[in-house]
C-alpha cells in the first residue's frame, strides 16, 4: 500500500507548517514571534458564541441538510442582497466545512484531467494544490509589487486558452492584501466577456476587512453579465473570527451547487449543526463590531508597512484589505549573513529570521512570487513593533 497518485500531486500546507513550527519552539521555551498564522487574534463575538451554546441546549445536534440548514441558507441569501446587491435563491447556496472545503468541493466537482485554472500569483497556497489534486493544471499569472500585486487585463487574456475552465480572483488577497476596485474588476470582466467558456471563482473571504474607505466589490455585482458563470466563495472564518467553527459558503449556478452537494454527501455529510446555528447568528446579527475591528487592524497595518518600508532593500505596497503584508525583498538577495550564509532565496531569508532573530513568517516561494515574504499582522501592536525591529536588525546585519 502507498499513497495515491492524486495525493502525491499535493504538498502539506506551508502556512500551517509554520504555525506548527512556532508552537513547537514555544513548547521548548523559545521566545519566538509567530507572524505566520492566517487568523484574526480577536475572539468570536459573544452573541455568536451564545447562539452556538443555545443550539446545543435546543438539541440542534443532529445531521442537517447536506449543504446547509434552511435558516443559514436564508441568512446567506440575505447577506448577498445586503452586502453585494446580488439576488440568489436558496438552491444557489452551498454551506461547507470552511472556505477551503468550499474551494475543494467546487474544483473537484468540475475539473477534468487537463483542464486549466488561471491563478494570479502571489496566490493563497491552497489554489494550485486543490487544482492539481482534482487533475487540473494551474496556469500562473505573475503580478508583482510593481503592479500592486494585481493581475492586468492583458495578462488574463494571454493566460486563457481553450482548456481554461476557471479563473480564480481573490480580493482582498491572501497573501498581499491587494483589493481590486470596481473599475479594475470591470476591466477584467471585459476580457472574460470574450471567453464565454471560462468560469470565475471569486474568493471574497476578506470582503469585510478593508481600510481607508476602500469600497469592496465583487465581479458578479459589477459585471452582471458574468453572474451566471461566477461562483462566489465566502465564509465566516475571518470577518467573524470563527476559524475553528469551520463554516464556508458559496453562491452560484444551481447545477454547480447541486454537484458540490453530491460530493459533500459522500464526504463530510453536512457542516457541524452547532457551527451552522452560530454562523446564522453571525450573518444576521449586528455587524457594527466589524468596523471596530477594522480600525484596530488598520492601525497595525500602518505600523507594519511603515517599519518595513523603512528597511533598506524592502518595498512594501500598502494593502487595501485582509491582515497580511507582502514586502518585496529583492534588495537583500545576494547579501550575506554574519554567519557567512549568502541569501539567494526568500526561503533562506526566512530561515535566517527564524534561526537568528526568532521571528516566523512565510516565504514568498510558498505563494508563488519571490523574493518576498508574508507577515500576518493579526497580533498586538507591541508584538508587531518588536517583530519589525527584529527584522530591521536582521537586515542591518547583512553585508
Ligand atoms: N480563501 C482565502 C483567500 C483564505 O486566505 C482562506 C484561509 O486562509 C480561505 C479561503 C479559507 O478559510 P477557511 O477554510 O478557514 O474558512
Amino acid at each position: 500500500m502507498k499513497p495515491s497518485a492524486a495525493l502525491n500531486r499535493i504538498q502539506p500546507s506551508p502556512t500551517l507548517a509554520v504555525t506548527s513550527r512556532v508552537l513547537e519552539l514555544k513548547r521548548e521555551g523559545v521566545d519566538v514571534i509567530g507572524l505566520g498564522a492566517g487568523e484574526p487574534d480577536f475572539d468570536t463575538p459573544d452573541f455568536i458564541k451564545e447562539a452556538g451554546m443555545e443550539a446545543i441546549r435546543q438539541n440542534k445536534t443532529r445531521y442537517t441538510n447536506v449543504d446547509g440548514t434552511a435558516e443559514l441558507k436564508d441568512a446567506i441569501v440575505a447577506k448577498f442582497k445586503r452586502d453585494n446587491g446580488l439576488t440568489y435563491a436558496p438552491n444557489q447556496i452551498s454551506v461547507n466545512v470552511g472556505g477551503k472545503h468550499t474551494l475543494f468541493n467546487a474544483l473537484v466537482a468540475t475539473i477534468d484531467a487537463g483542464d486549466e485554472v488561471v491563478i494570479p500569483a502571489p496566490y493563497w497556497v491552497s489554489y494550485p494544490d486543490v487544482v492539481q489534486f482534482a487533475g487540473g493544471t494551474p496556469v500562473f499569472v505573475s503580478a508583482g509589487a510593481d503592479q500592486q500585486y494585481k493581475m492586468k487585463p492583458e495578462q488574463l487574456d494571454a493566460a486563457i486558452t481553450q482548456k481554461t475552465k476557471w479563473v480564480i480572483l481573490n480580493s482582498p488577497s491572501n497573501p498581499t492584501g491587494a483589493g481590486y476596485t470596481a473599475d479594475e474588476l470591470r476591466a477584467l470582466g471585459q476580457v472574460l466577456d470574450r471567453h464565454p467558456h471560462v468560469w470565475i471563482l471569486a474568493d471574497d473571504m476578506y470582503e469585510h476587512i478593508v481600510y481607508d474607505g476602500f469600497q469592496f466589490a465583487t465581479i458578479a455585482e459589477v459585471c452582471p453579465q458574468l453572474y451566471d458563470r461566477t461562483l462566489i466563495l465566502n465564509g465566516c472564518s475571518k470577518a467573524y473570527s470563527m476559524t475553528g467553527w469551520r463554516i464556508g459558503f458559496a453562491a452560484g449556478a444551481p447545477w454547480l451547487i447541486k454537484a458540490m452537494a453530491k460530493l459533500q454527501s459522500q464526504s463530510t455529510s453536512n457542516p457541524c449543526s452547532i457551527a451552522q446555528a452560530a454562523a446564522t447568528a453571525a450573518l444576521t446579527g449586528d455587524q457594527s463590531f466589524l468596523a471596530e475591528r477594522n480600525a484596530a487592524f488598520q492601525k497595525r497595518r500602518d505600523l507594519v508597512v511603515a517599519m518595513l518600508n523603512d528597511t533598506p532593500g524592502f518595498t512594501c505596497p500598502v494593502p487595501e484589505g485582509a491582515f497580511y503584508v507582502y514586502p518585496d525583498i529583492s534588495g537583500v538577495i545576494g547579501k550575506s549573513t554574519p554567519g557567512g550564509l549568502r541569501i539567494e532565496t526568500d526561503e533562506q531569508f526566512i530561515a535566517y529570521l527564524l534561526d537568528d532573530y526568532r521571528v516566523a513568517a512565510v516565504q514568498g516561494a510558498a505563494f508563488g512570487l519571490s523574493p518576498a515574504f508574508r507577515i500576518s499582522y493579526a497580533t498586538s501592536d507591541d508584538v508587531l513593533k518588536e517583530a519589525c525591529s527584529r527584522i530591521q536588525d536582521a537586515v542591518s546585519k547583512l553585508r
